[in-house]
């Protein structure tokens, strides 16, 4: 069985050096030192890595399995997630108005991908709930904040997302699911498919948001609302009571996160199921993208999360495994693997990779706290743009990764990571779902070519682009890393010459949307590459100055190898996604 160590090294570099620690400056968080900031990752860490982390294999085994209406997660689960809960993980990142710790989404963050990478499947249970946490607190009503808000961001209830129906994936303009006004509230009637943690058995409520239409709504998006169905009807006291008419008819069979229960849950197979509207009538799906944002940079990080812990499993094999000799050279004696070149090649393409997406999302979260709590208003929505075009990148570009990441790490162990035992398997399986749940990697490329870069005429990302060119200014100034410097400013001739692409391409009158589409995949490549790079960069310059100090000096030593795989091996690798973009899109006709 693999065991797990969150990255807490890389983590408080990145936090610490490449951020500055920028949220904790901000007068919100004031009185939240860098102490306690580590204090907290280090509990984090141990939670992880001593009570989730020892059930993944074991949850992926077991599975969950459905008995007359309860799904039953596998065996420590409940205690697990109860452990979760009790330690107030739950709230870390909600308002303490309602229970929550309020710390910065940026820690938040770093906790989140040691949540992932120790077990995905029982990690998604928390995730949901709080996109749940958030939908309400934006825009549910204040009788609905008081009677839920508290016990969802406690953990004692847990939250759902039911968008999905048979007709309605990534097109939700099709949800069918009725709610009919009754009295106070509505009868919901439909049915939702592969709902994450639908159904279980470790809190004592579930509170489903689901997407439904009112009687009289229009056709399309605009016809969607937004309601609130508990699995037990919540009394005047807060108390969980009589069943509402909602229940889990099957459980999905997965590739992967087999401990993580996906539901079909059929609402109003009785009398109605009993739900409450949440904000507009009508404007269901705008509300539930709020959650959804937040929900896609947490994807993002269990990307990372999943591939961090594959790449920690391969270290520890190759690390062990004899296998061959080492050249005359190097003593001609038995190796083990991370003895053969080949094997160190990938391991660091693995380590060097996770480290900038890790910089990437942890960028993005303190652009996210920058937007909540920047003191004018010009910075917040500066940082809200910036967080708005970060968002489809981390979710699409970390977890496309992080299947090459953990497909690697099955290669690093040979035929044994094909096989279960090893265990190395699960980890490609669980990462395999990340690239399609919460709005597929090419949905996510639409809106980065789309909306996020085109509708703005492309500033937003010109604006960072150019910091991005006075990085590798800095780096090409510095003799020792000058060609990583020079590397940077080809990707970032290349991402400047794709967005003239997009911004002409976007206005195309014949093709139409069409003629963004066929560039929409390869452009969030490039620019995940670009973007990777240039914390990477940032991350060579600091390691450089830390070096000429003597102090840590095996983890700069290896801080700057990942930054030079990433400018100089990798990052050609995204720039090459430039002649996909510049092929005409008729080559797809
Ligand atoms: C394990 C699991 C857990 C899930 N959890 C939840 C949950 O908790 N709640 C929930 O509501 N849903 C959940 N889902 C559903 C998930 O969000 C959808 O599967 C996803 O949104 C894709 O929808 P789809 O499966 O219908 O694929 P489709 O929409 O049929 O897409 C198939 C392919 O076509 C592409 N495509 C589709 N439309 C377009 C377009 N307009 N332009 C270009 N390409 C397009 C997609 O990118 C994809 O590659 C879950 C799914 C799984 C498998």
């Amino acid at each position: 069985m693999s065991s797990y160590a969150a990255p807490l090294r890389d983590l408080r570099f990145v936090l610490e050096e490449l951020l500055e620690h920028r949220s904790l400056r901000l007068p919100e968080y004031q009185e939240l030192s860098a102490e306690l900031v580590t204090a907290i990752l280090d509990e984090a860490a141990r939670l992880a890595g001593e009570v989730w982390a020892p059930l993944n294999r074991h949850g992926d085994e077991q599975g969950c399995r459905l008995e007359e209406d309860v799904v039953h997660t596998p065996t420590g689960f409940v205690e697990a997630y109860r452990a979760f809960a009790e330690g107030g993980w739950n709230g870390i990142g909600s308002d303490p108005a309602h229970g929550g710790q309020g710390l910065p989404e940026v820690v938040a963050s770093a906790v989140q991908e040691m949540w992932q990478a120790a077990n995905m499947a029982l990690a998604l249970c928390p995730l949901l709930t709080a996109g749940a946490v958030e939908a309400l607190a934006q825009h549910g009503s204040e009788e609905l904040k008081s009677r839920y808000l508290e016990k969802l961001i406690s953990g004692e209830w847990t939250g759902t997302m039911n968008l999905t129906e048979p007709q309605a994936g990534s097109d939700l303009s099709t949800v069918r699911t009725q709610a009919m006004p009754e009295g106070a509230h509505y009868r919901l009637s439909g049915q939702k498919i592969f709902i994450t943690w639908g159904e279980h058995d470790c809190a004592d409520n579930i509170i489903h948001l689901v997407l439904a239409r009112l009687p009289d709504a229009a056709e399309g998006n605009r016809g969607i609302s937004l309601f609130l169905v508990p699995k037990f009807l919540v009394d005047e006291q807060g108390r969980p009571g009589e069943r509402n008419d909602v229940s889990c008819v099957s459980l999905e069979h997965k590739l992967g996160i087999h401990g993580s229960p996906t539901c079909v849950l059929s609402f109003g197979e009785h009398e109605g199921a009993i739900g409450y509207l949440v904000g507009e009538p009508g404007r269901g799906l705008q509300h539930m993208f709020t959650m959804m944002n937040a929900a896609r940079h947490k994807v993002g990080i269990q990307g990372i999360g999943v591939a961090e812990r594959a790449y920690q499993q391969a270290c520890t094999y190759a690390a062990e495994r004899v296998q061959g000799r080492t050249p005359e050279a190097r003593g001609g004696r038995p190796a083990a693997l991370n003895e053969h070149y080949d094997v160190r090649r990938m391991l660091l393409s693995m380590r060097a990779r996770l480290e900038a997406l890790r910089a990437l999302a942890l960028l993005s979260a303190s652009e996210m706290d920058r937007a909540r709590h920047a003191p004018t208003v010009d910075e917040r929505q500066c940082a809200q743009r910036r967080v708005d075009l970060y968002t489809p990148v981390v979710k699409a570009f970390s977890t496309d990764q992080a299947v090459d990441i953990t497909s690697l790490g099955i290669q690093v162990h040979g035929g044994m990571g094909y096989i279960e035992e090893t265990g190395a398997a699960q980890h490609l399986r669980d990462a395999r779902i990340a690239p399609i749940y919460e709005g597929t990697n090419g949905i996510q490329a639409l809106d980065l070519a789309g909306r996020k870069i085109h509708r703005d005429g492309g500033a937003t990302l010109g604006g960072v682009l150019d910091e991005v060119a006075a990085c590798a200014d800095e780096l090409t100034a510095d003799v020792e890393l000058a060609d990583l410097g020079m590397s940077l400013h080809q990707g970032v001739g290349d991402l400047r010459r794709a967005v003239a692409i997009v911004l002409a391409r976007g206005d195309d009158a014949e093709r139409g949307p069409d003629a963004l589409q066929a560039l929409a995949t390869p452009l969030l490549a490039l620019t995940g590459h670009v973007l990777c790079a240039w914390q990477m960069g940032r991350a060579a310059l600091i390691a450089q100055a830390a070096l000429a100090t003597g102090n840590d000096d095996a983890f700069y030593q290896a801080k700057l190898a990942s930054a030079d795989f990433v400018l100089r091996q990798w990052l050609p690798i995204g720039r090459a996604q430039l002649a996909a973009i510049e092929a005409d899109p008729g080559v797809l006709d």
